[in-house]
């Protein structure tokens, strides 16, 4: 396999270095997840890429994607990471955005996808319950036809940023009777500002305000916002689910973060001496690289894979499993190089104008708030347990 880009690929990269450059927007430079981002802030950059033509690369052409070849979109991602891009959320973009495509019909793909291109519409994914997470298909929220509508009663979990959603997808029973749960799941669209949805947050240990329970009570939502055929809705759950797990690997953003953490340990003492050079803790950058080497290796596999028209499949797992694994541990490391100074909470600094100043370097504040988040990243898009079991029988056919 041929690891280098073509002279095309190196010019698409300076073309679109130019353009995130010229247009990022300036207010929210420098700013990460862990920054306090307001929900405008979340979609900016969305919003520029979109008047681009550039919000849903992946997307088929005729829905607004770019054409853009599965190397060029690694560009793009390798492009972003290097400033820190605060990305499209995924859950229009890489989540129902795909899903509405394949198996929607018209009106819902001339109703849906627009507002996900532009970012005008805020999604949310209401798949978890309280005893449905690993084992998604024993959800218990249900959908009960009633002439032209549905009424659904039940609880979601952990649905990201659904303080913020103006609509949600759904998985429900809509047959309870089916003989293997995962043929009574209907996958439904539903507007939140619906009457009978309450959005209650849950405060995370980081401090956050990540994610809610949902509960719908007598929730009266529109026959016409089922998505494909009533009781198909496993099958289309589990192709946006394959979707979700490929961006988690973060490739791009953990070559960045392991140049942050090389930086750090550059200015950071131990004994006198950067921190850089203690065999102990360069042994465990070094390993950390080589990992996320052999991983960025696997993904271009897969890629190329995807250039030959193969969809994401089980191998979006592996990359979950390893690129979560990579992330923990770099933010473990961030955490080990800035010791004390990484615990202040950084909501508790002080305002601008004030005359004390946070204790630590700059480059310490909130290295514990992002250890303690990414923390869900093994959870999250499937548990990194549930992953294994995927690779043990899909790919390794045991
Ligand atoms: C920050 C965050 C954001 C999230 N956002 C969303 C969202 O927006 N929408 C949404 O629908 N969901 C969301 N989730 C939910 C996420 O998908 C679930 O947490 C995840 O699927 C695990 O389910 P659970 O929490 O119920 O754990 P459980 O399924 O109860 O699992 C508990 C433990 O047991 C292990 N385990 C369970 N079954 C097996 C098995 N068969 N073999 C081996 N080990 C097993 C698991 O790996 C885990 O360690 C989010 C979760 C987090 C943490």
């Amino acid at each position: 396999m041929n690891l280098e880009f073509t002279a095309e690929e190196n010019a698409f990269r300076d073309e679109i270095r130019n353009f995130i450059e010229n247009n990022y927007p300036k207010h929210i430079e420098g700013k990460g997840i862990q920054d306090e981002l307001s929900p405008e802030d979340m979609v900016a950059w969305h919003k520029v890429l979109g008047e681009k033509g550039w919000s849903v690369p992946a997307w088929p052409e005729q829905y607004g994607g770019t054409g853009w070849t599965a190397t060029q979109r690694y560009i793009w991602g390798e492009e972003n990471a290097r400033v820190n891009a605060v990305m499209p959320l995924p859950f229009g973009v890489s989540m129902v955005g795909p899903v509405i495509y394949t198996f929607g019909n018209e009106e819902q793909k001339a109703k849906h996808l627009p507002g996900i291109k532009s970012a005008e519409v805020w999604w949310c994914q209401g798949y978890s319950e309280p005893g449905a997470g690993s084992d998604l298909a024993s959800l218990k929220t249900t959908a009960v036809r009633d002439g032209d509508d549905y009424i659904i009663n039940g609880q979601k979990t952990w649905t990201t940023l659904a303080q913020h959603a103006d609509w949600g997808f759904f998985l429900c029973r809509t047959d309870p009777d089916a003989p293997k749960p995962q043929q009574g799941i209907s996958f439904i669209l539903i507007d939140m500002k619906t009457p009978g949805i309450e959005v209650r947050p849950i405060k995370l240990i980081d401090g956050g305000y990540e994610v809610n329970e949902v509960w719908l009570t007598d929730v009266r939502v529109p026959a016409e916002n089922l998505i494909g055929e009533e009781n198909k809705g496993w099958t289309y759950a589990k192709f946006l689910l394959a979707h979700e797990r490929s961006g988690i690997a973060g490739v791009a953003r953990s070559k960045r973060g392991v140049e942050k953490l090389k930086d750090i340990a550059k200015h950071e003492l131990l004994d006198g001496k950067p921190l850089i050079q203690d065999m102990g803790f360069a042994t465990k950058v070094s390993q950390l690289e080589i990992d996320l080497a052999a991983l960025e290796i696997t993904e271009l596999r897969t890629l190329a894979g995807e250039q030959a028209g193969k969809g994401p499949g089980p191998e979006s797992s592996l990359l979950k499993v390893k690129g979560t694994e990579i992330q923990q541990r770099l933010t473990e490391l961030t955490l080990e190089a800035v010791g004390i100074y990484g615990t202040p909470d950084a909501d508790s600094f002080p305002d601008d104008g004030s005359n004390d100043f946070p204790i630590g370097p700059d480059y310490a504040h909130h290295a514990a708030a992002t250890y303690f988040n990414m923390r869900k990243t093994s959870i999250y898009g499937g548990s990194n347990e549930i992953q294994r079991n995927i690779i043990t029988k899909m790919i390794l056919g045991l």
